[in-house]
């Protein structure tokens, strides 16, 4: 039986992949305790896992408001202090075999080599692999504005570090480092067709596709409302982790008001209902709805790309037009685009016209579907869970962890 460090990240899309897998250890009798923000205690603790909290460290910054990458690393490179040093100290008194840790967020491969444990890494998104992505729009104009506006960012990453490297005693972390915690073993929740650059990527990642499982329902959408009607099935949503944008639902009605299909807008929890009140009976919104259900009676989805949202409608081979805001959403969209599944629009020059077209089109052209499908095949083979498990069981014999 070992004695787990988790350090799971922040956000359901970077604790819910490893979930399955921390209550498989708890069900072989090991002892798991999960770091994450307060919001992740009933989750975790479904698990069997011990809950404990730290602060959330990205203080309430929302993702769309970063203007910058290399502002990203800042903000990275800030959070350690609030973290670190919190963990470590509890985790000397408490002796653990491994760390298991988001590769993302909280530092777990600095805190392992602070306690000379072993690590594993989770990969909530695709694994960096150090070359600059693909990015969805990306022009060479763009590439350099972009990296006119990231000098600024440049001192305050040096001065950082450089304090980082003092008070933890190790080489200055580079910005690979400090975005992207690897592990001895990498966990990650794609597949290997799916992974832009997988060549690039040792054999320390293990690659299981994403974890697809019954979910407590949480929403009063039934699919009744669906069925015994043929018209195509138009699912929208912007995940929730985004501002809400009275615009876009509206540019929504706008784009679908005369359409022959039925579309079904999961709004957020944040949405002032009020906007939706004279939409036609084939437009149904919600603020949340079983998106896995959904999905499996959608022809298209109108996603803003993040990594949860898209594997999960291509698991179900649903081809995507997607709408990429911030984060690593510009990064899977242009993904999506390359192995053409789907089109990428730009947000700043939507209209109604140009979301309609982009639908129109991903429902006659039978490419998107066979492309979203051929995916779809490569993410179900990958085996989810149970093929991470498998590999960190191997890592756990090999480290001489019972
Ligand atoms: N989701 C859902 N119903 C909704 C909206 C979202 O079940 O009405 C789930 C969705 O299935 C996915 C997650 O919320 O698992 C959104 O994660 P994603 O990474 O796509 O976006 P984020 O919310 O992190 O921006």
């Amino acid at each position: 039986m070992a004695k787990i460090l988790v350090i799971g990240g922040i956000g359901d899309g970077h604790v819910n992949p490893m979930l399955p897998i921390i209550k498989a250890w708890c069900e072989n009798g090991d002892e798991v305790h999960f770091y994450s923000t307060e919001d992740a205690r009933s989750k975790v603790e479904a698990t069997g896992a011990i809950f404990r909290p730290f602060a959330n460290f990205l203080g309430g910054v929302r993702q769309e408001d970063i203007s910058h990458f290399l502002e990203f690393i800042v903000l990275l490179l800030n959070s350690a202090d609030q973290v670190v040093p919190t963990v470590v100290e509890q985790a000397q008194k408490e002796g653990y075999d491994y760390v298991f840790h988001d590769s993302l967020f909280g530092w777990g491969n600095l805190i392992a080599r602070h306690l000379r444990l072993p690590n594993i890494a989770s990969h909530a998104s695709f694994a960096s692999t150090g070359k600059k992505p693909k990015m969805a729009g990306d022009t060479l104009m763009k590439q350099v504005v972009d990296l006119l506006k990231g000098g600024k960012f440049i001192p305050e990453i040096k001065r950082l570090s450089t304090k980082f490297a003092e008070t933890y005693g190790v080489p200055a972390p580079s910005i690979n480092e400090v975005f992207c915690q690897t592990g001895q073993l990498n966990l990650v929740y794609t597949s290997t067709f799916f992974q832009p650059d997988y060549d690039r990527l040792d054999s320390s990642y293990v690659f299981s596709g994403p974890s697809i499982s019954k979910r407590e329902s949480l929403s009063d959408f039934s699919l009744d409302a669906l069925k015994g009607d043929d018209r195509p099935v138009v699912y929208i949503s912007m995940g929730t982790v985004l501002a809400k944008s009275e615009h876009f639902f509206q540019l929504c009605m706008d784009a679908f008001r005369d359409a022959s299909y039925q579309v079904v807008i999961s709004a957020g929890r944040s949405m002032d209902m009020g906007l939706f009140r004279n939409a036609p009976s084939h437009i149904i919104v919600r603020q949340y709805v079983p998106q896995l259900e959904v999905l499996q009676q959608a022809t298209v989805f109108v996603s803003h790309g993040g990594m949860n949202s898209v594997s999960e409608a291509l698991y179900y081979d649903v081809p995507l037009v997607l709408i990429p805001h911030a984060a690593d959403q510009p990064i899977i969209a242009a993904r999506v685009d390359q192995l053409g599944a789907g089109v990428v629009l730009n947000k700043s020059q939507l209209t109604a016209a140009k979301l309609r077209d982009a639908v129109n089109q991903v429902i006659s052209e039978q490419r998107f579907k066979r492309s979203a499908t051929t995916i779809g095949q490569s993410l179900r083979d990958a085996g989810g869970y149970r093929t991470a498990l498998a590999a960190a069981e191997r890592f756990r014999q090999e480290q001489g962890i019972k």
